[in-house]
């Protein structure tokens, strides 16, 4: 029967990507609803060493496959390896980063292993079968076989994505097939403290390759050495939406950002305008963040922009209409002229 949390652990030349302790994190959380253990699944080339960085990150343990093939990531390899963990182990439900090697991988070994996969979820939550076995039963009127195939007391992952452009949050069981497959949108889950010295098992899993499986030459890789923003990162995110104006805004809430410790950011209609560059965009198709600090300047709160910030701790919004949607996430609200706003508050946070 399957059972247990697969997190895959994302690498990338030894270092863990953020969002494989962000998974992790909520992985315990549905562990513990489905009375399971979490593992992270860790492949690459001599890589054994990471697995307690992962158990103190939440993994009950760690299932090791390491091999030369898995040095860089390559999609032939890597999706042969985890085909066979899955194959192996018979999980419950395996969860990805919504990153381009989880994006690329995913839905590779999903057809593998003959599930499905939910894409770009944004919360997962774990729930009764009954539900979804009455809808079904009701419009089927099949319910013995319904309950013979899942019981009624199994459980199912509920995955939670945008569809229709943002415009519905859908919510996707799947029902019938086992693993429950999802790939995650980074920034969206919480990590939890790290419990240093926490104890777990590392097994090592040996995949046999060919040469065949190796489908790719790498002939050199090329590091980008341009020192992205990161916004995901930043405490305090100082956002501009169209009502700033002109770009040239952006100088004066770079001096707000400046002067409480955190980055600029943006809606996604001044990035479509060139006002400012792509990676600073939070949103359904931007970036989702969740610092202690969002101020909304300017902006309207669209959905999409919402989807992106709406985790944030503490939202601060500064909008001349006083019915803008932003003010339903706000934690405080300013109704007011930002270009007025902001140059009074660099002066009086210039004081301290
Ligand atoms: P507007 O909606 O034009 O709002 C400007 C606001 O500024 C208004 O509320 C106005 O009252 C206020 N204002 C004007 N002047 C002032 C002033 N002087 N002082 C104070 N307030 C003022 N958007 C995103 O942001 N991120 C995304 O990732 C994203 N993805 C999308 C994906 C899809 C598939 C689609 C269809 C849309 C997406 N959008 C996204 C676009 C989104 O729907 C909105 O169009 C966009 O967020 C609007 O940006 P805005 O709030 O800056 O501009």
């Amino acid at each position: 029967m399957s059972k247990d949390l697969y997190v895959i652990a994302e690498q990338r030349d030894g270092e863990i990507a953020k969002v494989t302790f962000e998974l992790l994190g909520e992985a315990t959380v549905l562990a513990a609803d489905l009375n399971e253990k979490v593992y992270a699944v860790l492949m690459g080339d001599k890589i054994k060493d990471k697995s307690q960085e992962l158990i103190e990150a939440g993994a009950d343990g760690v299932i090791v496959v390491e091999d030369p093939m898995l040095a860089e990531y390559v999609t032939e390899p890597y999706a042969k390896a985890l085909t066979a963990v899955i194959k192996n182990y018979d999980p419950n439900i395996v969860l990805f980063g919504a990153t381009s090697i989880g994006r690329d991988l995913a839905p590779r070994v999903a057809a593998r292993v003959h599930t499905g996969l939910t894409a770009d979820c944004t919360h997962l939550d774990i729930d009764m079968n009954k539900y979804f076995d009455f809808l079904h039963a009701t419009s089927t009127a099949d319910t013995a076989s319904i309950e013979k195939r899942l019981g009624m007391d199994d459980k199912t992952l509920k995955m939670t994505r945008p569809a229709f452009g943002g415009n519905v949050m859908a919510t996707i069981r799947c029902a019938d097939y086992r693993p429950q497959m999802a790939t995650v949108r980074p920034g969206v889950m919480k990590k939890i403290a790290p419990q240093a010295g926490k104890q777990g098992t590392v097994e090592e899993f040996k995949v046999e390759f060919t040469a065949a499986d190796m489908n790719v030459d790498i002939k050199e890789v090329v590091k980008d050495t341009k020192k992205a923003v990161d916004i995901t990162e930043a405490k305090v995110l100082v956002s501009g939406g169209r009502g700033i104006g002109s770009p040239e805004f952006y100088q004066e809430l770079k001096k707000v950002a400046d002067l409480l410790g955190g980055e600029i950011s943006s809606s996604r209609a001044n990035v479509d305008a060139g006002w400012i560059e792509r990676d600073r965009q939070v949103g359904q198709t931007g970036k989702t963040v969740r610092p202690e600090l969002y101020m909304a300047c300017g902006i309207s709160g669209a959905i999409q922009h919402i989807a992106g910030m709406e985790n944030s701790e503490c939202v601060i919004a500064i909008n001349k209409n006083d019915t803008a949607a932003i003010f339903e996430v706000s934690d405080l609200g300013i109704v007011g002229d930002v270009k007025v706003i902001i140059p009074k508050l660099v002066e009086a946070l210039d004081k301290y």
